[in-house]
């Protein structure tokens, strides 16, 4: 199977580093126009020069936005009008105490790992629905399923996305417009491998051993043993924005490395 994009536009959100760069390396590399977003300007710089460096026949372009505001999403459509294809990558974590976390934070999470991808599907959805082609996929997390009593905020904005994804993809059926989760495991990106050396060095082991010991206690259940690369993820997320994934929509579709312990 080849993959080619050749014609198509896509936003990836939350883009210079960790997965959303590997979704936007792979989308360039089958072809597609790929816009690329951080909320800093040396950031986004420095991936579309790494990026174009790579792929100088890639037709990129970065649009420096802070997508948990209301305000820099308004910041991204007015640059970018149109995309056929719409990566909701951005999202974070913070390890937290339940009992101590204030409502800001809660609130200020929801914003950012869930009001980006609804603002953006709001706003970029119809003029796909009216070309007749689209893909949306919401990186969503193992997380959201399986939800971690250290980060619960986190599993919540992870369960919501799957729930507007799915809502999504009901509300423009049939009009060739598909919307899809993808539910990563542990990946070393740039936030996960950054926390996994400085663990490392703390306790003076390597990262890979750091790596073994977050999976041993934190997610036993992994059927790889190992943390999963930004590429295995990003090639998951290819696939669901291909002409071949035209008959997927309103999935959630693992790369976990088997985490999550059930069949569907
Ligand atoms: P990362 O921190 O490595 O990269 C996040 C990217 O988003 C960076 O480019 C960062 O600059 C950008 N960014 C951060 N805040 C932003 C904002 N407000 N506006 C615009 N850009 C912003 O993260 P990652 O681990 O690659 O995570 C990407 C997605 O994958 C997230 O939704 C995360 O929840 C999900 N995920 C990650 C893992 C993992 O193990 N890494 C597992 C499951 C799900």
């Amino acid at each position: 199977m080849k993959i080619e994009l050749k014609g198509r536009k896509a936003i990836v959100t939350g883009s210079t580093a960790g997965i959303g760069r590997a979704i936007a390396e792979g989308l360039a590399r089958a072809g597609a126009s790929v816009v690329i977003n951080g909320r800093g300007e040396q950031r986004v710089a420095a991936a579309l020069q790494e990026l174009r460096a790579l792929l100088p026949e890639a037709d990129l372009t970065g649009v420096v936005a802070d997508l948990s505001t209301a305000e820099g999403s308004a910041a991204l459509v007015a640059q970018v009008k149109d995309a056929d294809i719409l990566v909701n990558n951005l999202g974070t974590a913070h390890l937290n105490g339940f009992f101590e976390q204030k409502d800001s934070e809660w609130l200020d999470l929801f914003q950012l790992n869930v009001m980006s991808g609804v603002r953006a599907a709001r706003h970029y959805v119809p003029g796909m629905v009216k070309r007749g082609w689209g893909r949306v996929v919401f990186i969503s997390s193992e997380s959201g399923v399986a939800i971690p009593k250290e980060m619960i905020d986190y599993g919540m904005t992870k369960t919501a996305q799957l729930a507007v994804s799915r809502g999504l993809a009901e509300l423009v059926g049939g009009t060739g417009v598909t919307v899809n989760a993808v539910l990563p495991g542990p990946t070393r990106s740039e936030i996960l491998g950054n926390w996994m050396k400085a663990t490392a060095g703390e306790q003076g082991i390597t990262q890979e051993e750091a790596e073994q010991n977050f999976l041993k206690t934190m997610r036993p259940t992994t059927l790889i043993n190992r943390f999963t690369t930004t590429e295995e993820v990003a090639n998951m997320v290819i696939y669901v924005c291909s002409e071949q994934a035209s008959g997927t929509s309103g999935a959630a579709l693992r790369v976990d490395g088997g985490v999550i312990r059930s069949i569907p």
